[in-house]
Formats: structure tokens, sequence, C-alpha cells
């Protein structure tokens, strides 16, 4: 007996110049405040990478509300 699970579109297929399109919809961003992005589209589909780029987008919008954001060992 056997099972198959289907997670269609799940996992992001990256594309030649994706970094150079990120870069540049960061530089958009820039000019608005307490919004930032995260996730696997962005610049890697491990969990690491997906758990570093949620902390970033949450110190992003920390700092952008005028908090302190202390950089722990992570
Ligand atoms: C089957 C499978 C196995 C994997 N195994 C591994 C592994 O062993 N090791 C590893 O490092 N990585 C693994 N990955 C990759 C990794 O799990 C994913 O890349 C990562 O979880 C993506 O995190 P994310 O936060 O970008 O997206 P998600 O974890 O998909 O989070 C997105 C969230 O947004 C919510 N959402 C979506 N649309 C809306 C909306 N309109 N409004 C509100 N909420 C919304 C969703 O419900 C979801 O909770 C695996 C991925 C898959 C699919």
């Amino acid at each position: 007996m056997s099972d198959v699970a289907r997670f269609p579109n799940a996992t992001p297929q990256y594309y030649l110049g994706r970094l150079d399109a990120i870069r540049r919809l960061r530089e958009e961003l820039a000019a608005t405040p307490t919004l930032a992005l995260a996730g696997n589209a962005l610049e890697g589909v491990g969990l690491p990478a997906c758990v570093k780029s949620g902390n970033d987008a949450a110190d992003k919008i920390a700092a952008d509300l005028g908090f302190a954001v202390e950089k722990s060992g992570r």
C-alpha cells in the first residue's frame, strides 16, 4: 500500500535574475516603513533561511517603529 501526498506550487522555482529583482523590490520597499518581506521566495527555501528571513523582517519592522533591536546569537 502506498500513499502519495502532493504539495502543488509549495516550493518556489528560482529563476535567473531573481536576486536582482529581490534587491530592487527591497529598495522600493525601503520607502514603506513597517513593511517587510519574508519567506521561501527570497534568499533560500530551507527552514534555516526562512527563519532568518522572518527574524530579519521582524527586526526591520521593530526598528522602523523605533524599537531598539538587539541581535542575539541567532
Ligand atoms: C513537503 C515539503 C517538505 C519540506 N521539507 C523540508 C525540510 O526537510 N527541511 C527544510 O529546511 N525545508 C523543507 N521544506 C521547505 C520549507 O518547509 C519551506 O520552504 C518553508 O516552510 C517555507 O516557509 P514560508 O514561511 O516561506 O512559507 P509557509 O511555511 O508556506 O508559510 C506561509 C503561511 O502563509 C499562510 N498564508 C498563505 N496565504 C495567505 C493569505 N492570503 N493570508 C494569510 N495567510 C496566508 C499559509 O497558510 C502559511 O501558514 C519542505 C517543503 C515542503 C513543501
